[in-house]
């Protein structure tokens, strides 16, 4: 398995004919939970809230995607590119109750989870061979979940996964013509126009975009500027509360419409990298804004989601909004 560019849309793929390398065994166990057997290799704990050892922790991926040691040595095949997979590959473990999930666990358990995901980004971004650090998580078969404990994945890669770029480019284009943060101008359009925002909780709000992938897709946003995801957690930890809240809230209301989804923090890319095009960056702490996306997976809207050449969402988000606030959900 190698990673190669796509010379047409600039995007990275994993590719190659890889049989076992990545199908986990099935196990009698949970390797995930304190008493597990098997003991993953632990990179990183947050200190327990109830008496526990941790309350949320980062361990090695058992079956990577990517691997630490070594260089992303990249080179020509012609006019193409390939890279060798270096990176890292970590699953984060939302709590130490096997069924405490981002919807179900309590505000100050999520707290430390998202506590967590910021220490994991600032930290391998201090490695200045990762581009980029993806935090993840698929819940449901059709989402692609590996795991039964609650659980996310955090990548770091020696590229920007292709979606990511596409926001940036955007990003810097609208900056470029008109020196604002194309989020923050969302932001202030949605809350002028109140026709397609969930809630606001503290400094965020939750909202279904102007024009959405799938029905419901749904994004979290900080009603205040920052293009970093952990500088915004680590500067105002304070703050992760209502962030947690408004996550398990959003999650609760979503999963009424649909249980599988797919979840990504996007984070701006990471400025220490050694680049020589780092000048492509010179606006990003300014051009860009972090955020959580939503996905959820309607099974028989499936179709939706798999042909991505062009999205067809059968709900409109002002529809998707109306019937997401009629939800009850914990306070
Ligand atoms: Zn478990
Ligand atoms: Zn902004
Ligand atoms: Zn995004």
């Amino acid at each position: 398995m190698e990673l190669r560019k796509d010379p047409i849309t600039r995007s990275w793929v994993i590719t190659g004919d890889d049989a076992a390398e990545n199908t986990p065994r099935a196990e009698a166990f949970c390797r995930f939970c304190p008493e597990t057997p098997a003991a993953p290799q632990v990179v990183s704990n947050m200190p327990g809230i109830d008496g526990g050892a941790w309350s949320a922790r980062a361990v090695v991926h058992p079956t990577p995607l990517y691997h630490i040691e070594g260089e992303a040595s990249r080179r020509a095949d012609g006019l193409y590119d390939r890279m060798s997979r270096v990176g890292a590959h970590e699953v984060l473990i939302e709590s130490p109750r096997h069924d405490h999930h981002l919807w179900s666990a309590s505000d100050a358990e999520i707290e430390q989870f998202l506590l967590l995901a910021a220490r994991r980004i600032q930290d391998l971004k201090r490695d200045q061979r990762f581009k980029y650090v993806s935090i993840f998580k698929n819940h449901g078969i059709s989402a692609g979940q590996e795991f039964e404990h609650a659980t996310s994945q955090l990548t770091a890669t020696t590229f920007v996964p292709r979606r990511v770029l596409y926001e940036l480019r955007a990003g810097r284009d609208y900056f470029a013509q008109k020196e604002r943060c194309v989020f923050c101008d969302i932001i202030a359009q949605e809350m002028r126009q109140n026709l397609r925002v969930l809630e606001v909780r503290g400094d965020f709000l939750a909202l279904c975009p102007y024009a959405p992938r799938v029905p419901y897709e749904t994004w979290i946003m900080s009603t205040t500027h920052e293009a970093a995801f952990e500088r915004f957690a680590l500067g105002r930890p304070s703050n992760l509360r209502d962030l947690g809240a408004l996550l398990r809230r959003t999650l609760q209301r979503i999963r009424t419409i649909a249980e599988e989804f797919h979840l990504v923090l996007h984070t701006s890319p990471n400025s220490q990298h050694r680049s020589e095009s780092l000048g492509y960056w010179k606006t990003i702490d300014e051009d860009y804004h972090w955020h959580i996306e939503i996905l959820p997976i309607i099974s028989d809207k499936a179709r939706s989601y798999t042909f991505k050449e062009v999205y067809y969402s059968p709900v409109a988000s002002e529809t998707a909004v109306a019937r997401l606030k009629q939800v009850r959900v914990e306070p």
